[in-house]
């Protein structure tokens, strides 16, 4: 077993794994601040049948916290952060505040998180722990409307001295976060990881899926993909039923909406990081949150791998793809690889009635009764 603060690639190989270890200069820490800011940029890419980005090792625990410590360290850049008097306030689904919250804590700007009430008790505890102060607000206010998590950032910004709004809704730093790090780490794993007697491998990056919710982490990986590597590759967004965010604007019809239960991906704006350019994003998948929870307990029993809702989204959306014209094309391939991104690890979500359910309401298995008769003898 390798400690997961290692940048490793995985590869699964017959039931188990080896490890291979990039050099430790690959963890980066900022360097340009007093304080370093120890966010872990790498996370490893892990070989499922297709390929998994696994977010959750970096230190925040999601992909949010690229774009945290890129959005802070800019806006110093430019002059607009000041220790002891800047308070940073930002509207969350809740990841981005908690790397927002670690690089703040560091550097000691104050931090206020607004976080629609459907976001997780951990998300919450995790904030409130690195300082960050944090007000609910209701899931289903619009965006535009003065209670929503946008709406209420931003009356807080106009009356509290030194509130600073960094905006990952609008933020370029947002999708360049991605277009830098995660999209260029995603293609050096493929092209680095050689093929092996079980699986042929093309050498590039040939399928990406993700979920979108700012749509920075879809759209900067997409460019870091389609620029630099593979112009041909095929992007694949994935929605919940009940979001706008899909396009054509048809799509978003089914279940138009509907609250849906998985946190960080969908919304009822289009925010302005997320290109919709089908030059960018090829094409889009909606997703329910049964298809979710079901592909989140697909990769935890057979992969081992602990993550979040979103994740389940990801894979979900990637299956389905995989059976529509084109993705089964694709799956005919030899060699093609499919990268799926996981967003977050279920550490952010452990009280959620979804998961305790998916945990602790499974069937006996055959082993179970098998105890049960062992105990009850001896
Ligand atoms: N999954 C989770 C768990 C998230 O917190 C986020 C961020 N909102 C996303 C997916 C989507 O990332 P992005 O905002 O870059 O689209």
């Amino acid at each position: 077993w390798v400690p997961s603060t290692h940048p490793v690639v995985f590869r699964w190989l017959t039931g188990f794994a080896f490890a291979e270890i990039l050099p430790p200069s690959s963890v980066v820490y900022a360097g340009s601040c007093d304080k370093r800011v120890p966010l872990q940029r790498r996370t490893p890419v892990v070989d499922l049948h297709d390929l998994g980005k696994v977010e959750y090792t970096s230190a925040g625990g999601s992909v949010k916290d690229r774009i945290a410590k890129r959005m802070v360290e800019e806006a110093e850049r430019e002059g607009k952060l000041t220790p002891g008097y800047s308070v940073v306030i930002e509207p969350t689904s809740g990841n981005t505040g908690i790397g927002l919250a670690m690089a703040c804590a560091i550097k000691g700007y104050s931090v206020i998180i607004t976080l629609p009430n459907k976001m997780s008790l951990e998300k919450e505890a995790a904030l409130r722990a690195l300082g960050a102060e944090v007000v609910r607000t209701p899931t289903e206010a619009a965006f535009d409307s003065p209670e929503s998590h946008i709406g209420v950032a931003n009356r807080l910004q106009r009356e509290i001295p030194g509130g600073i709004i960094l905006d990952q809704y609008r933020n370029v730093n947002n999708p360049l976060a991605h277009e830098y790090t995660t999209g260029p780490e995603i293609v050096e794993a493929v092209v680095a990881t050689p093929p092996t007697g079980e699986r042929s491998s093309s050498g590039k990056v040939d399928v990406f899926v993700t979920g979108a919710g700012t749509g920075g982490t879809i759209t900067g990986i997409s460019r870091a993909i389609k620029k630099k590597h593979n112009k041909d590759c095929i992007v694949v967004g994935v929605d919940p039923k009940g979001s706008i965010l899909a396009f054509p604007d048809t799509l978003n019809e089914d279940g138009s909406g509907e609250q849906y239960v998985v946190e960080g991906i969908g919304y009822d704006f289009v925010p302005d990081v997320l290109s919709r350019d089908p030059a960018d994003v090829d094409q889009w998948i909606k997703t329910s949150d049964d298809e979710a929870f079901a592909a989140v307990r697909q990769l935890m029993r057979h992969e081992g791998l602990l993550v979040g809702g979103s994740s389940g989204s990801a894979l979900s959306g990637a299956l389905r793809w995989l059976h529509s014209d084109k993705g089964r094309a694709i799956a005919q391939t030899e060699g093609a690889n499919v990268v799926v991104l996981l967003p977050d690890g279920i550490r952010n979500y452990m009280s959620k009635p979804w998961f305790l359910k998916m945990a602790l309401e499974a069937e006996p298995t055959p082993l179970a009764h098998r105890i049960a008769e062992v105990l009850k003898t001896s």
